[in-house]
């Protein structure tokens, strides 16, 4: 289970007091039915409440200021539906600081010819009071995102869904709190930064703890709880003992089961929804934590393997952003150079996200040459197909820049009988060459998080509202 606040997002509908009530009452009515017909499609994944109607400088600033503060609110959806003047909404959208959506909509999709008065078109005037409400935005430099479109389209319904997404992925990110066991791997760039700027950036909390306050906890956990554990593994994965007799394989991955709770417990009791490992640091451990941090990317935790914070973070954001679905760590590993077929195989040592899982997952247990610890257990798969985005936050010292690359994931035709680790394989866009060129010259990390269900316009929102630079690749 993804574990996320419930959320909602308030529907503010514009209009003035020249009409008279009978116009009011009208406009409301629309809102209503707006309101009603969009919380009944099963395109949106979150409710939307609709506020008073907008009618002057003191009802909009209040519902703004409201709308900061209540943590339930994820954002606010604007609409006009008949001309509003700008100058009214001046101190309210100055105020919001949460995400704004700009609808423009009509309640009507086709003008009544027949029965047209001036009465019906000052009634209904979305297309002249969107463009002077659009002005104010423009000129606050406000980072909201305007859709268009008839609100009873699927396609509409589907642009405001991926928006709503992106809008609590954005306000998540003030809740997320990465737990850091041991620092950064030594030696390593790409993988550090400044913990500051990234929480008045993006919001993230960073914290360190030594190895030995992880241990502690595992030190805990007792065996009936690993037996339990170990029971589900059984239902849900495949077992491959390879040349490990039974015995020594299972008391292998029971060290991952009781690696899985410490960890679960650690997180929770702080708050923790993301978290790092590191090999060089690993005093008191048996194994490097592999099916276990496998286990909890799947839950939606947040991670990344060598201290990497910012992708553990990232990683987080992404799958709130993809409800958890086919979104997770990953790694650039080695390039498939034949003519024709130019792809790049991803990995890592141990922690690849089982939500990209196209089979049922095995249980290898297998030696890492790295480390110097005991042969760690971890699930062994193949990755699924599918158009995605890959992305990766790199500091460069005066400011962060998000690098993000479209990709086509697909399925592995070749069997690797000897690789003990799972597998994602994809093509980068526009080609292999410029793409790769494209990504090292702007200094993209080879961390990254990839995901199979957000697309390229929801991270570019994500980014606007964050004020990241993207060097975007398609
Ligand atoms: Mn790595």
């Amino acid at each position: 289970m993804l574990k996320n606040t419930e959320k909602e997002f308030w529907f503010v509908v514009g209009s003035q007091d020249l009409y008279g009530d009978e116009a009011l009452k009208q406009v409301k009515q629309n809102a209503e039915k707006i309101t009603a017909s969009l919380n009944e499609t099963e395109n949106l994944p979150y409710s939307i409440k609709l506020q008073d109607i907008a009618v002057s400088a003191a009802s909009i600033t209040k519902v703004m200021k409201e709308a900061n503060y209540n943590d339930k609110v994820a954002g606010v959806i604007t609409w006009m539906h008949t001309f509003s003047p700008a100058k009214l909404w001046i101190r309210g959208t100055q105020l919001l600081h949460k995400p704004l959506l700009h609808l423009s909509t009509q309640v009507n999709q086709a003008i009544p010819w027949d029965t047209i008065d001036m009465d019906y078109m000052n009634l209904h005037q979305s297309a002249h009071g969107d463009r002077e409400y659009g002005y104010i935005n423009a000129r606050l430099k406000k980072h909201n995102k305007v859709l268009v479109g008839y609100y009873e389209d699927e396609k509409i319904q589907k642009q405001i869904a991926a928006w709503m997404d992106t809008a609590v992925a954005y306000e998540e990110g003030f809740n997320i709190k990465v737990a850091r066991f041991g620092d950064n791997m030594r030696d390593v760039a790409v993988t550090d930064g400044d913990k500051i700027e990234a929480q008045i950036q993006l919001g993230w909390t960073v914290d360190y703890f030594g190895i030995g306050d992880l241990v502690e906890v595992i030190n805990q956990v007792t065996d009936e709880e690993v037996d339990t554990l170990f029971d589900q593994y059984k239902e849900l994965y495949d077992f491959d003992y390879g040349n490990y007799e039974k015995e020594n394989w299972e008391s292998a991955v029971k060290v991952q089961a009781r690696y899985e709770i410490a960890l679960k417990n650690f997180l929770d009791a702080g708050g923790y929804t993301a978290f790092t490992t590191n090999f060089q640091d690993l005093h008191g451990m048996q194994q490097l934590p592999g099916l276990a941090v496998q286990r909890l990317m799947a839950e939606g935790y947040g991670f990344a393997g060598e201290g990497d914070w910012k992708t553990a973070a990232l990683s987080r954001q992404l799958k709130v952003m993809s409800h958890n679905q086919n979104t997770g760590f990953m790694e650039d590993y080695t390039y498939e150079l034949t003519p024709g077929q130019e792809a790049i195989l991803q990995s890592h040592m141990l922690e690849v996200d089982p939500t990209l899982a196209n089979n049922k997952p095995k249980i290898v247990v297998n030696p890492l040459s790295i480390g110097d610890r005991q042969d760690p257990a971890r699930l062994v798969f193949d990755g699924k197909a599918g158009d995605g985005v890959v992305v990766s936050l790199a500091d460069f010292g005066t400011h962060f820049k998000l690098l993000v690359n479209e990709v086509e994931a697909f399925e592995p035709t070749t069997k690797a009988p000897k690789l003990p680790v799972a597998r994602v394989l994809w093509k980068v866009k526009p080609n292999f060459h410029d793409g790769v060129k494209a990504w090292i010259e702007a200094g993209g990390g080879h961390h990254t998080v990839v995901s199979l269900n957000v697309n390229t316009d929801q991270i570019l929102t994500w980014a606007k509202l964050t004020g990241l630079e993207v060097t975007l690749i398609k």
